[in-house]
């Protein structure tokens, strides 16, 4: 079993990176923010107590991300690997990760950091918003999560840094040219 955590601000490329390592690997994917999309979506009880703190660009509080992600882990106990994309994002949810982890016998392999500039991002997701409506990605929200990534889940790089955990690579180019070095660390490190 492998897991790895795919790291990276918004508009890294992560969603992009994550669909084809699914197909090439067989991991399940775990998204937090596509489960809370899913959840405001069909306006569950989880739902309504993140949608506020969603459209404002926000990190949800950690109890509420951990229990998500916790329910959503025990629903895969047979899980060929996870890619966990867009968590952790502050350390008590990386030191969560590892226990629940550890309780199932395994760990996180890899930890790939995209490396991408905050001028590269903010041009990716302008584009990114002329074919997609999602609803937290307006200027004002757009800049709340730049701060939240650069304020708050920046601080967990050095967490798998110093467990030698972490591999940068290089977030800007051709889709295929950064799977390839992905799949390198992947590959060569397993
Ligand atoms: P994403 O699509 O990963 O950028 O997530 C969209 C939004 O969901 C974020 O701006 C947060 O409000 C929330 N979210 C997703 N993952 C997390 C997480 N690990 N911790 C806290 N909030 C999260």
């Amino acid at each position: 079993m492998i897991n790895i955590v795919l790291f990276g601000p918004p508009g890294a490329g992560k969603g992009t990176q994550s669909d084809k390592l699914i197909q090439k690997y067989g991991f399940i994917h775990i998204s937090t923010g596509d489960l809370f999309r899913w959840h405001t979506k069909n306006d569950t009880p989880l739902g309504k107590r993140v949608k506020e703190i969603m459209n404002s660009g926000a990190l949800v509080p950690d109890d509420i991300t951990i229990a998500m992600l916790k329910e959503e882990l025990d629903k895969n106990p047979k899980a060929k690997g996870f890619l966990f994309d867009g968590f952790p994002r502050t350390v008590p949810q990386a030191e969560a990760l590892d226990k629940f982890l550890k309780e199932n016998g395994t760990a996180i392999h890899h930890v790939i950091a995209l490396d991408v500039t905050e001028g590269e991002l903010r041009s990716r997701i302008a584009k990114r918003r002329t074919t997609e409506s999602r609803a937290d990605d307006e200027e004002e929200k757009l800049n709340k999560r730049i701060t939240e990534y650069f304020g708050k889940t920046i601080h967990v790089l050095p967490f798998y840094k110093n467990q030698g955990r972490l591999n940068t690579v290089n977030g800007i180019g051709a889709v295929e040219d950064i799977f390839k070095n992905i799949c390198g660390v992947i590959d060569t490190v397993s």
